[in-house]
């Protein structure tokens, strides 16, 4: 491990004798829910090997996650809606399912069920803390949360990696507190496979930027430009920087206030012998909600009263040679409006692109370029998608994450 690896000084569950001990795992089970099915179960299962392993190793397991944005009251206490919509039920249904074990969901972490469950657990089960975000200090970082938790544990791990970006009561308070703590494989595997990016990244290094913000991009953009040999720069972000090459957009997506900075870093990559390669056709229509009218331009300028959803055929081709000879690629943000499938060509073809490559580490960011790939149908070709959409953008931008910081010893 490199003396600048983020995994220096944080240990592992495998450095653990779990055997009996009360072990608190934090996962990030925020999966989506519509009217009580889970419609995505990746975060599921990508929690299922620190889960298996600890419960083959003799752990007595409570297992905790978020779940969406729960409206609490004036007393802190969940609305009625919210307890219904953004409860841990389904999740639990669908662990017991995958684990073949009983799961026994706990409303009330700060009780002494907890305790008096633990003393009796048996092989075959383990706890799961009803959604941490009911109690209003999960997101404070509240004492007491952490507090009573921490009574009933021997040794927390940190296997959330999409929540570690956050100074919450499960991420940093309990860590603080307990003497024996570490991270799971999943954190594990997202802070290799980003490192491998951030700290010696195999040249040449390709990066592809999509998505409706050059303002979100900023901070990786940054971080990076020492690194990356080539930006390839789709999706709305790429109007902004037309825009500061003086081609005209239309009415697409421009950042008024981000043309200078894209115009400067046109100069600052060239300066660096590096390049920064645009879109040279687009898909455009006239209404973003309406594929009616959807035609490809024949150059990269677009007429008055039409607005690019996606990037054109003579694009991909041109992202694809790119991309060829490429010895590690990350990605984050789709090419186009990809929710509409007519608008979603582009970011297929990248993915697609992604998987044609000899022998190049190819990571995507979280979020939106994870479902993007997902429905390209390419997710498992690619060396590794990242689970956590913020924490991996607040990662490669050069963030300490408050979760990571709180593990080491
Ligand atoms: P981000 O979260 O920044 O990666 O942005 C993802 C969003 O960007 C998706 O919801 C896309 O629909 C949107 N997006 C991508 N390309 C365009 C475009 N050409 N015009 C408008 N929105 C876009």
């Amino acid at each position: 491990m490199s003396a600048k690896s983020t995994l220096a000084g944080i240990r592992s569950i495998e450095d653990f004798d779990l055997k009996d001990q009360r072990v608190f795992l934090r996962l990030d089970l925020n999966v989506p829910i519509k009217n009580g099915t889970i419609t995505d179960t990746t975060r599921i299962d990508a929690a299922l090997p620190t889960i298996r392993y600890a419960l083959e190793h003799g752990a007595k397991l409570v297992v905790a996650s978020h779940l969406g944005r729960p409206e609490l009251n004036s007393e802190g206490t969940p609305t009625d809606e919210s307890l219904a919509k953004y409860s841990l039920e389904p999740v639990a249904k669908k662990l017991q399912e995958l684990l073949n074990i009983e799961v026994i969901l706990v409303e009330e972490p700060e009780s002494e069920a907890p305790s008096a469950l633990l003393r009796s657990l048996k092989k075959n089960q383990m706890i799961l803390l009803e959604n941490l975000r009911f109690n209003k200090d999960e997101t404070k970082n509240g004492e007491e949360l952490a507090d009573a938790i921490c009574t009933y544990t021997d040794i927390y791990i940190n296997d959330a990696f999409g929540a570690s970006h956050r100074a919450h009561a499960t991420i940093v308070g309990m860590p603080t507190k307990v003497k024996q703590k570490g991270i799971g494989f999943l954190m594990k595997k997202e802070i290799e496979m980003l490192d491998k990016i951030m700290v010696a990244p195999e040249s040449p290094f390709i990066t592809i930027l999509g998505g409706a913000k050059v303002s979100d991009k900023i901070g990786v953009i940054e971080n990076l430009i020492d690194k990356v040999d080539v930006f390839l720069i789709g999706g709305a972000m790429a109007y902004t920087f037309l825009a500061a090459q003086k081609v005209a957009v239309g009415s697409s997506l421009v950042e008024k206030d981000k043309v200078k900075y894209a115009g400067d870093l046109f100069e600052r990559v060239k300066a660096r012998d590096k390049k920064i390669v645009l879109p040279v056709d687009h898909k455009i229509v006239t209404k973003i909600d309406s594929a009616s009218d959807l035609k490809t331009t024949a150059t990269p300028a677009i007429p008055s009263g039409w607005l690019g959803v996606d990037i054109g055929p003579k694009t991909v081709e041109l992202f694809r040679r790119e991309l060829q000879n490429a010895k590690t690629v990350f990605w984050n943000g789709p090419m186009g409006v990809f929710e509409t499938r007519a608008f979603a060509d582009g970011t297929f073809a990248v993915a697609k692109a992604l998987t044609e490559i000899p022998h190049a580490t190819t990571v995507v960011g979280g979020g939106d370029s994870a479902a993007a790939i997902k429905a390209s149908g390419y997710a498992d070709q690619v060396t590794h998608i990242s689970t956590g959409g913020g924490a991996s953008l607040e990662f490669l931008q050069g963030d300490k994450l408050p979760g990571i910081e709180a593990l080491r010893k």
